[in-house]
């Protein structure tokens, strides 16, 4: 792990064996563990725990379920968070990752998977290169040093996917990145063909910074070979 801390991954699953088994896989590991046996405990866990990295949501759970927690998440400092459901349907997943979820994971799945898609997620919310840097475009600024975007002055708040998207492609202003390299750099090497993640992060983005979402100035899409930020160099 490149930072000094442990990475604190919070564990939400009521099925008791099944979470035990993930916390007994993720400390192997060498990850510190949380872990909440239903959606209250979760939500109180992560209003009250500053230090959450990443949260591991199954989304059938009682009292309150996964999606209410994902949709009560959106807030400024907001961990990471792979969805794991026993659903495992292509619907479920594009809803995890509209309501800001970073991964997805079906049931079932082996310890070498979910371990894989942890540290995935961590090279993405904890990149090794902080170089900064301001870039405009219109009204949206994106400081990369700062990791903080504005539009017309006001901060724009963004999960840490939707960072690491715009940052990638700020970083490149006015030149095209396909398809592939997007999502290995972003999402990791095994992501290259989630074209799903792309097209919902994009979405995502304009929502929050284009003027006119259905005519992109900020995030461009560019026919079918990938997305530039602004306009060609
Ligand atoms: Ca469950």
């Amino acid at each position: 792990m490149t930072d000094e801390r442990r990475a604190h991954i919070l564990v939400v699953e009521d099925d008791t064996a099944l979470r035990e088994i993930l916390a007994g896989a993720l400390n192997s590991a060498g990850y510190a563990t949380s872990l909440a046996a239903h959606g209250i405990t979760a939500s109180q866990m992560l209003h009250a725990t500053g230090t959450i990295d990443i949260v591991l949501l199954d989304i059938g759970l009682p009292f309150v379920d996964g999606w209410q927690i994902l949709e009560q998440m959106d807030n400024h400092h907001r961990p990471a968070v792979i969805v794991i459901s026993a659903r495992g349907e292509e619907t479920d997943k594009v809803r995890a990752l509209d309501l800001g979820a970073d991964d997805y994971l079906a049931k079932p799945f082996g310890a070498d998977e979910l371990l894989a898609r942890v540290r995935a997620v961590l090279r993405r919310i904890r990149p090794p290169d902080s170089a900064g840097g301001i870039v405009m475009q219109g009204d949206v600024r994106v400081d990369l040093g700062a990791r903080a975007v504005t539009r017309k002055g006001q901060e724009v708040r963004l999960s840490p996917t939707e960072w690491l998207l715009i940052a990638e492609l700020a970083r490149n202003a006015g030149v095209t990145i396909d398809h592939r390299t997007l999502l290995q750099r972003v999402w990791g090497p095994q992501y290259a063909d989630e074209r799903n993640y792309l097209r919902t992060f994009a979405q995502r983005l304009r929502v929050k910074l284009e003027d006119d979402p259905t005519h992109p100035e900020v995030v461009v899409t560019v026919g079918r070979q990938g997305y530039r930020f602004g306009p060609a160099r």
